[in-house]
């Protein structure tokens, strides 16, 4: 009978888990709320146990091939550990697959998000009739996988495909989170985007929007959803906003395809829901800003198809990556 892997996304808002069959089919999933305030021993304690549960529910361990984990960078994937997220506070060089494999004797791995969710893509998402692809999340911030041969692409120290610090623009006014000056995660990410709207609003403080109205003028109440809607009410800054994030991805991937050459680009995370005006934006830049002009014009850009749950399939993925698709289950 075929083993099942389970896949953990330890993020700093939730804990998912779910049961996936090597077909890629999502079985069971369990969500739970990150009791990131409690530290360390309380957030491990969750995952210790969502594991636990998905084991028992399952069939035990016995129908369980391995413990995918997906978690917030940095970590090393090599040795599975996590080193010390932003967002998961008290998680400090931990050995998390260690742990994993310790408490419940199962094989466990770790990734960081993006290069797992690039992985799930290529495996059972948007890119299963590719192998070589460049992944992208943009939401909250910017994260990539590269995915070669249907393999994430490493590094020599487990860290490569930081896409999203990646800059664009080294006089730029924005700092990112990295430190770094006009990283594409500090230009385009939604909470970007809504500092641009701003900024925007403040500057041209007669210009008429949807987004003034729709905040009484407290440009602080901006959203990336807000910003999505009054565009598709017509306003003309949310559209230049939403336009210029097009550029700058745009820009972004034309240098990517410059280095990698990719066979498709994916693209997921909350502020590529906003679609057709941004993919638009995003196919027209590119051919300008990349020496491959006549091939990249050609390279599919694809919508991310795993959406919820997304963590959970790249966690499954990778016991799934190429290789071990016909190891005995
Ligand atoms: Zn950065």
């Amino acid at each position: 009978m075929e083993k099942m892997i389970i896949g953990i996304d330890i993020g700093g808002t939730k804990i998912a888990g779910g049961l996936v069959n090597p077909k890629g089919k999502l079985l069971k999933a369990v969500t739970v709320p990150t009791e990131a305030a409690g530290g360390f021993d309380k957030s491990l304690g969750q995952v210790m146990a969502l594991i636990e549960q998905l084991i028992s529910q399952g069939g035990g361990r016995d129908r369980i091939r391995g413990i995918g984990i997906c978690a917030p960078g940095p970590l090393n994937p090599h040795t599975g550990l996590v080193i010390n997220p932003p967002n998961l506070p008290g998680w400090k060089n931990v050995q998390l697959t260690k742990r994993v494999e310790n408490r419940f004797k199962l094989p466990a791995r770790l990734e960081n998000d993006g290069n797992a969710a690039g992985l799930a893509e290529v495996l059972f998402g948007a890119a299963t009739a590719y192998h070589d692809i460049f992944y992208t999340t943009v939401s909250t911030g910017v994260g990539t996988g590269i995915i070669i041969n249907k393999k994430v692409y490493h590094g020599k120290n487990g860290v490569a495909g930081e896409g999203g610090h990646v800059s664009i623009d080294y006089h730029s006014p924005y700092r990112c989170g990295c430190g770094t000056l006009g990283c594409i995660e500090a230009l385009a990410a939604g909470p970007a985007m809504v500092r641009r709207a701003r900024v925007k609003l403040e500057q041209e403080h007669t210009l008429p929007s949807l987004l003034r109205e729709r905040t009484q003028n407290h440009l602080s109440r901006i959203t990336p959803e807000m910003i999505e809607a009054a565009a598709k009410a017509g306003d003309a800054v949310a559209k230049f906003i939403i336009e210029e994030t097009g550029f700058f991805l745009g820009v972004w991937l034309a240098s990517m395809i410059s280095v990698l050459d990719p066979e498709a680009i994916v693209i997921g995370g909350g502020v590529s829901r906003i679609g057709k005006p941004l993919f638009d934006k995003i196919r027209e830049t590119i051919p300008l800003y990349t020496i491959n002009r006549r091939f990249a014009k050609h390279t599919p850009l694809l919508a991310a198809k795993l959406r919820k749950n997304v963590g959970v399939f790249g966690a499954a993925s990778l016991f799934l990556q190429e290789g071990e698709r016909a190891e005995k289950n």
